[in-house]
């Protein structure tokens, strides 16, 4: 997680960081007292989907903090090298050991606190043979009733999993955007 003013060394030669504005520019940069070089932070993507199986959506139960024990979307950081749909992709596969079809983007969520923006994909499930990685406990189907809307690990899989049932019900899915305050 992502939080202001938590550099206290320099990537680049280990000095110490102090937090200052630099010249032309308007807010707090971590600058290295040494070497001068300023360490930019900006908000990081968590991508991943919405698997699907017939009027089921597959979560998996978190093996590690933050929130261990509750449930998730397969969601992760998104790496260098790849695009936002590569990456849910990859962390479906990783977090569930689940296979799809991906269709497309389905929420895009600000999570402005803690400089994070959150993109779900719509995907389909083509099997239920699932083998959830290190990081999960257990990957099950669920539908809306019997979801644990109680032991949900992140707003930003509430409200995407709120959205989807409600599309659901009218069998129109579109692309929502929003805030996570
Ligand atoms: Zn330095």
């Amino acid at each position: 997680m992502l939080l202001p003013r938590s550099i206290k060394h320099c990537r680049a030669c280990g000095g110490e960081v102090r937090y200052e504005v630099p010249a032309d520019d308007n807010r707090d940069r971590a600058t290295c007292t040494v070497c001068t070089t300023i360490h930019y932070e900006n908000p990081l993507n968590v991508v991943g989907t919405v698997p699907v199986w017939d009027d089921k959506v597959l979560l998996c139960r978190r093996a590690i903090e933050p929130r261990r024990g509750l449930w998730t979307l397969p969601a992760g950081f998104m790496e260098l090298g790849e695009t936002t749909e590569q990456g849910a992709l990859r962390e479906t596969i990783e977090e569930a050991g689940a296979r799809v079809e991906m269709q497309g983007l389905y929420t895009l969520l600000n999570v402005v606190r803690v400089g994070q923006v959150h993109l779900f994909y719509r995907a389909r499930l083509l099997d239920t043979d699932f083998d959830p990685g290190p990081e999960s406990l257990e990957a099950r189907l669920f539908g809306e009733a019997d979801l644990p809307w109680d032991e949900l690990a992140f707003r930003t899989t509430r409200r995407t999993l709120e959205l989807f049932f409600a599309d659901r019900r009218t069998g129109r899915f579109e692309v929502h955007v929003g805030d996570i305050a």
